[in-house]
């Protein structure tokens, strides 16, 4: 067993699990604290950039922790997006800004949870609190996951305080978060080299509500078109990991960035949960939706609702 906590996002991690895991640990070490960032899945290409601009390596990957294991969580808190053997670890603290669901600890902890855009929004606000310097690295990091989760501040789920951080961020790592943020995002949609299986389960989570297990899955994309040429593949893939996981409905969302878009596909036997959700019927088990592009805060809360 590590001795030194470890600290994770969700498994397959965005920019934001991967970001705020390295963020903290930095935050840690300032605050005399010895931690160790941590990831839980393959480090996908709009992270992957944001490390390539820092000249940083990605942290480590773990598949599971042992029984007693002290851990911090950043950015989840449901066990199922959560590493193997959470629910005998010893969760010391979780840094978040998700729905508590699915969530139970044995013993008291450190809750930080905030209704933001983003997990690094909250660290920001972290560092001002401890009165930690913040430099260049990870500003950089804390203003890339705000610009990946809210996507450039056009996402839903962008508030007042992530407009803020941003900005502040942007003054500290003298950088045109624009510019940057147009080349971060567009490097994440690089989706060529992908199978279908891997396409699907990129950025899946896992969900249940009384029973009924789903996944939504989201991709971004420049050309919702491009994705679309291999609508039958990916349709193929999806009726697989439904059988495989005995899912009762899998959506797939394809999210336009450039015009804050998104087309999903549905499938499964819950998959006219879509209908009530959002009003529009399935046509060939695809359905457009028209600014829509936060799972958080469009997706998961219509289908939660409606199913
Ligand atoms: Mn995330
Ligand atoms: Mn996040």
């Amino acid at each position: 067993m590590e001795n030194k906590a470890l600290i994770f996002g969700h498994k397959n991690p965005d920019t934001d699990s991967i970001c705020s895991s390295m963020v903290h640990e930095i935050l840690d070490r300032k605050n005399g604290y010895e931690t160790k960032a941590v990831r839980l899945g393959k480090i996908n290409k709009e992270t992957q950039y944001v490390l390539d601009y820092l000249k940083l390596e990605a942290p480590e990957l773990i598949e599971k922790v042992e029984e007693g294991q002290p851990v911090l969580l950043v950015d989840h808190n449901e066990f199922n997006q959560s590493v193997e053997g959470i629910e005998k670890a010893k969760i010391l603290g979780v840094t978040d800004h998700h729905r508590i669901a699915n969530f139970e600890t044995a013993e008291p902890l450190y809750y930080n949870a905030r209704p933001y855009g983003c997990t690094a929004t909250i660290l920001l606000e972290d560092f001002k609190k401890c009165n930690q310097t913040i430099e260049k690295k990870e500003a950089v990091l804390m203003l890339s996951a705000i610009i990946s989760d809210t996507l450039l501040l056009k996402s839903p789920t962008t508030t007042e305080q992530d407009k803020k951080a941003l900005e502040e961020l942007a003054k500290i790592a003298n950088i045109d978060v624009n510019q940057y943020g147009l080349k971060m995002l567009k490097a994440g949609t690089d989706l060529d080299d992908f199978s279908c299986e891997e396409l699907i389960n990129l950025d899946a989570k896992t969900l249940e509500k009384d029973g009924t297990k789903y996944i939504i899955a989201q991709v971004n994309t420049v050309s919702i078109e491009d994705v679309l040429k291999r609508e039958e593949e990916i349709k193929k893939a999806i009726e697989k990991e439904i059988s495989d996981k005995g899912l009762d409905l899998f959506v797939f969302a394809i999210t336009d960035i450039l015009n804050s878009n998104s087309e999903i596909i549905a499938l499964g036997k819950k998959a006219g949960v879509i209908n009530s959700a959002f009003g529009k019927e399935l046509e060939n088990d695809k359905a457009f939706l028209e600014g829509v592009v936060s799972r958080k805060k469009q997706l998961l809360p219509n289908i939660d609702k409606n199913i």
